[in-house]
């Protein structure tokens, strides 16, 4: 009995045939979820991969490529295929949804405080455009805001969106002295899932402090960071390209907008976050930051893609030292980071750059090993 509520439960897994979602008519193809040409195939309805072994259904394999949740996956294939979403499904989206109604109705508050004339408003705006020297666009297209450190506001937010929701987005905390906001007096970057819903906030401190510079929402049902990367939404032109943060992807979108910018939020960058950007560009490049956690990160990176991604894709480059992107475009100018992203070294050439040791030696005796 219960086997057959769970069967019935999933039924839009039937229903919907997975070689349209995957849009490929081919008997056998390459696997999404690493690199190769044809280990993956459709079999019986399910996404299935002899190399990595992954038997994914239809709403499954939504959830995986997409970054949501199997529910919001579920409730996604009902939708597309112009289904009723059935009650007990509905029951379990409705506080996802309300939970992304809060995400995005809280960025459009944040952004409208950026603009308020209190000091603190004003020194969250002197940040933007005097000392990242952002435009106003530039705020707008990103949704930054404004996050202030007021009582008020916050009991505000708590009367309108429930104390409960808010904790469970990670938007308020309980300390020992009440409820609290870890972004009071930050700015506030809302981060995008893959279906563009506001699902989490990155924030940067304003009061000079160096501990917890940047922090970002805790991992909860909607903000899983380590699936995610940091982006302008929608927009996908010229080379990919990864950068270290928020930052740098938002000033190179506007100094050098030919290309699209990305950041893994807090977390090493993985083989997954880099085929996420290729299934949108020809070509990404790895920027990478000549200090020694730059360097090794990369490193880390390249070993642990060498048999998951198709790194003749991937391109790397080595800031000269202490400089990130943006201050590489304003002090050298968009043509010559133009340069640097087409003249970008390959995995090989930026571990034989980089080594020094037999440690590294090894890594790059690893990497010819597995590309022969
Ligand atoms: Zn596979």
């Amino acid at each position: 009995m219960i086997t057959e509520l769970k069967m019935k439960k999933y039924d839009i897994d039937e229903l919907v045939n997975i070689k349209m979602l995957i849009n490929n008519n081919n008997d056998s193809f390459g696997c999404e979820f690493h690199e190769d040409e044809s280990s993956a195939s459709i079999v019986d309805n399910h996404y299935k991969c002899t190399c990595c072994g992954v038997d994914l259904t239809a709403s499954q394999y939504i959830a995986q490529t997409k970054g949501i949740s199997r529910i919001e996956a579920l409730a996604y294939l009902y939708r597309v295929n112009k289904q009723s979403i059935p009650d007990w499904l509905l029951e379990q989206v409705r506080p996802n949804i309300k939970l992304l109604k809060i995400n995005s109705d809280l960025s459009k508050i944040c952004n409208e405080k950026l603009f308020d004339d209190t000091e603190s408003s004003n020194n969250a705006l002197k940040y933007l455009l005097e000392d990242r020297r952002l435009s106003l666009e530039t705020i707008g297209k990103f949704s930054l805001g404004f996050f202030p450190k007021d009582k008020n506001f916050l009991n505000d937010l708590i009367i309108k969106y429930g104390k409960n929701e808010l904790l469970e987005l990670g938007i308020i905390s309980e300390g020992e002295f009440g409820l609290y906001s870890m972004f009071a007096n930050r700015v506030i970057f809302p981060i995008s899932n893959n279906m563009g819903q506001i699902c989490g906030f990155g924030s940067r401190r304003l009061d000079g402090v160096k501990k917890n510079k940047y922090i970002n929402s805790q991992q909860s049902r909607l903000f899983n960071k380590s699936e995610l990367l940091y982006k302008e939404r929608g927009v996908s032109k010229g080379v990919g390209i990864i950068t270290e943060g928020y930052m740098d992807v938002i000033s190179c979108s506007q100094n050098e907008p030919k290309n699209s910018y990305y950041a893994a939020l807090g977390v090493a960058l993985s083989a997954k976050h880099v085929r996420d950007v290729l299934k949108k560009h020809e070509k990404v490049v790895i920027c990478t930051d000549a200090d020694n956690a730059g360097i090794e990160a990369t490193k880390k990176f390249i070993k642990e893609s060498l048999r998951n991604i198709d790194l003749n894709k991937v391109g790397f480059v080595l800031l000269p030292e202490k400089l990130d992107p943006d201050e590489f475009i304003n002090e050298y100018g968009r043509e010559k980071f133009q340069d640097l992203i087409n003249n970008s070294i390959n995995a090989r050439e930026f571990i034989s750059i980089v080594s020094n040791s037999y440690d590294e030696i090894s890594t790059l005796e690893t990497y010819d090993k597995f590309r022969i």
